[in-house]
């Protein structure tokens, strides 16, 4: 019998007892995404209502800062959150003792170990989430293990790609396919664990903000949606007023008087400040640090202001429904045509503040990007049956080769972009998802790796 790519990767990469391969960065993983019960409860009894997970700090000192939340007695509270899997590892990672530490308001771990105190000072709450997560373990930990971001660049082919090519192009795109549809059933799964978690409306507005982001600014894209709720933006019947949220909560919206502003952007900028200035109080708590995006390393078109132009277009109450209707039917057509519609009459021709303008006028959300998001957000969250989505995506365009997609092919086929004929939308999704399986990040993943047994055995 053949060995399917999903039970390779189960015995293979995954092992059967989920608590062995569970790290911290798959624990910090399910906090940053809010995979937790609302409200949770701590060691003492005490219910919590998490207003904001706080923004993941991948420096030294705790892993998120400036949590907030609402206490038992009504009152909110902000303060850093330090996540590990034992309640011991505070003391043994000396935490006391450091100053970086002293904001800490919760220790977030898996599990207590019977034989320490959980509550290393009467200011810290201890909660363990073993039993508080939005969806099980074992269906988190393989979504989590590794993003793309986490992946290297500068690749070269690997050693199974001979016997890759060596097989007919039907065998190609059949293995290529069926490594898709693995990814895509991780998609949904997490898509599914969103929904119950926040809503169906919450998760199609996380996985556009995080398919926007690029892997560049996917974290701070997937705060900003964490921290400013659809439905919240739903309730705003003025753009202008939406659109002051999203940059002033995503920190990117500078003081007019102060920042230096092109003449060009004053006017926008002093609108959306004099609209956010009254309420930026009330989202203090859950504003990020500017210094949590990456300006500089990204193409100007894809600046993210233009992709914060875009996600407040799309927050539009009439263009959402429509938005999420042609997603629960799988309407692809309709769906792109939608996203064709996203502009803004400063952004679709600069691409800072500063008044940057573009070679050209550039479309907020590009047809590569759009392509993209069928995947990201569409597949993953359609109402439509398995057997429908798949025959409906094999009419669906399939983007570009860009950044990740051509390390991949190098990779694996040893050519930049995949030969024509295995170029449909799930295969170029398996190819990412066989890298992300199995080429990681170790320099010498080859010599160790089971993927020449798997095709052997194939
Ligand atoms: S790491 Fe494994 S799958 Fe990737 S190229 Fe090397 S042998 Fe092939």
């Amino acid at each position: 019998m053949t060995t399917s790519y999903r039970r390779w990767v189960h015995q293979n990469i995954l092992r059967e007892d989920p608590a062995p391969i569970l790290s911290e960065s798959i624990l910090q993983r399910i906090w940053f995404e809010s995979l937790v019960r609302n409200p949770l409860q701590t060691l003492s009894g005490e219910s919590l209502t998490l207003r904001q997970p706080g923004f993941w700090n991948h420096r030294a000192g705790p892993d998120f800062l400036r949590c907030s939340f609402l206490a038992g007695d009504g009152s909110i509270f902000t303060g850093d959150v330090e996540i590990h899997r034992h309640s011991s590892d505070w003391d043994a990672h000396q935490h006391s003792t450091n100053p970086a530490y002293r904001n800490v308001v919760l220790h977030v771990f898996w599990q207590v170990d019977p034989s320490t105190s959980p509550a290393p000072s009467p200011q810290i709450r201890p909660i363990a989430i073993e039993h508080q997560l939005a969806a099980p373990l074992t269906e988190l930990i393989p979504l989590f293990r590794a993003t793309p971001a986490e992946i290297s660049g500068g690749e070269k082919p690997g050693r199974c790609h001979l016997t890759l090519l060596a097989l007919s192009t039907d065998q190609l795109r059949d293995f290529l396919e069926e490594a898709g549809w693995h990814r895509l059933r991780q998609r949904r799964a997490l898509a599914s664990a969103r929904s119950s978690a926040h809503g169906f409306d919450q998760a199609v507005w996380v996985a556009l903000a995080e398919g926007l982001g690029f892997s560049e600014n996917r974290e701070p894209f997937t705060s900003l949606a964490h921290a400013v709720p659809i439905f919240q933006l739903l309730q705003l019947p003025h753009r202008m007023d939406r659109e002051a949220i999203l940059y002033g909560v995503a920190g990117l919206l500078p003081d007019p008087t102060r920042a230096s502003v092109s003449p060009r952007a004053l006017p926008l900028l002093k609108e959306l400040w004099d609209r956010w200035w009254p309420q930026r109080e009330t989202w203090n708590d859950r504003t990020l640090p500017p210094a949590c995006w990456k300006m500089g390393s990204t193409r100007p078109n894809n600046s993210p202001l233009r992709r914060l132009a875009a996600l407040s277009f799309i927050s539009d109450p009439i263009l959402w429904t429509s938005l999420t209707q042609s997603i629960q039917k799988g309407e692809s057509n309709a769906f792109l045509e939608i996203l064709k519609t996203v502009k803004h009459r400063f952004w679709d021709q600069h691409a800072g503040w500063d008044g940057r303008i573009l070679s050209s006028p550039s479309r907020l959300v590009g047809l590569d990007r759009s392509t993209a998001l069928l995947f990201q957000v569409l597949a993953p969250l359609t109402l439509l049956p398995e057997d429908e989505l798949n025959r409906r995506m094999q009419d669906w365009p399939v983007g570009g080769d860009a950044g990740l997609l051509r390390s991949a092919s190098i990779r694996l086929l040893s050519v930049p972009f995949p030969p024509p004929d295995v170029r449909s939308h799930l295969a170029r999704e398996g190819l990412l998802q066989i890298y992300r399986d199995f080429c990681r990040t170790e320099t010498d993943a080859c010599q160790s790796c089971s993927m020449p047994n798997f095709l052997a055995q194939r």
